[in-house]
């Protein structure tokens, strides 16, 4: 539940890593906030652009494009987190500038014929199903070095890290296991591909961002702390 305004919200998440980062021994500008406003209006979006939020997430494609062309003034830089369908893929590459939840290599394929040459390269993480759970998206741990291997040669995709959404665990200390397990992962891509800018750990959610920082997130993805409960 909500329980300020979305600027008064901003500033509490942004003390919460500020807090998180110093108990950790963490600069806190190693951590990039990103606002996840999926079902959120337009105008929810302008209030924290306002307040000085620049990245912001959405799920759903169709509302993201809706209101991207409403918030066409605002230098936003959007992430998309979201399930992607193959068909799907080319308003993604024309409209973003983030993809987090890259997990097959037929989507990355037309991902990157689709990028438009004028644009740089499409930021990507490859999402992986840390838990292994049926109801999940993303890349078994098994197969993860060879979709990064493939993805990684792609001209119009930059591989920047790994994304991340573990089952609760209750317990903040154990909520650590599968982000600590998602870094080793990365570190383990670093020696695999040492060209690659892999800078990149997107993990933690409303519910689990210490956790996250604790164990070496670098961008958390936080809807309703920020703009309230959903429905979806
Ligand atoms: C909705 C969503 C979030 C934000 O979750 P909250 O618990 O509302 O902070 C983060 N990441 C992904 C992939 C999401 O779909």
């Amino acid at each position: 539940m909500r329980k300020g305004s979305i600027p008064e919200n901003l500033n509490s998440v942004t003390e919460r890593i500020v807090t998180a980062c110093d108990s950790c021994d963490r600069q806190a500008d190693t951590v990039t906030l990103l606002a996840v406003s999926k079902t959120r209006p337009a105008e929810d979006l302008r209030v924290a652009y306002n307040a000085g939020q620049r990245h912001f997430g959405e799920n759903y494609l169709q509302e993201a494009l809706d209101k991207q062309e409403t918030l066409a003034d605002c230098e936003i830089t959007w992430h998309f987190i979201g399930p992607l369908q193959s068909n799907k893929t080319r308003d993604v590459a024309e409209h973003f500038h983030w993809l987090h939840s890259l997990d097959r290599l037929k989507i990355a394929r037309r991902l990157s014929e689709q990028r438009p040459p004028e644009l740089p390269p499409l930021n990507v993480c490859l999402q992986v199903n840390i838990d292994d759970e049926d109801s999940k998206s993303g890349v078994t741990p098994e197969k993860l070095s060879e979709l990064a291997a493939a993805v990684a040669v792609l001209p119009n995709l930059q591989l920047r890290g790994l994304m991340a959404i573990p089952a609760p665990r209750g317990a903040n200390d154990d909520q650590r296991t599968p982000f600590l397990q998602l870094a080793e992962l990365l570190k383990d891509l670093r020696t695999q591909l040492p060209e690659q800018p892999l800078d990149t750990l997107s993990m933690g959610m409303s519910g689990d961002m210490e956790a996250a920082i604790f164990s070496g997130a670098t961008i958390v993805r936080i809807g309703t702390d920020i703009f309230g409960s959903r429905k979806r």
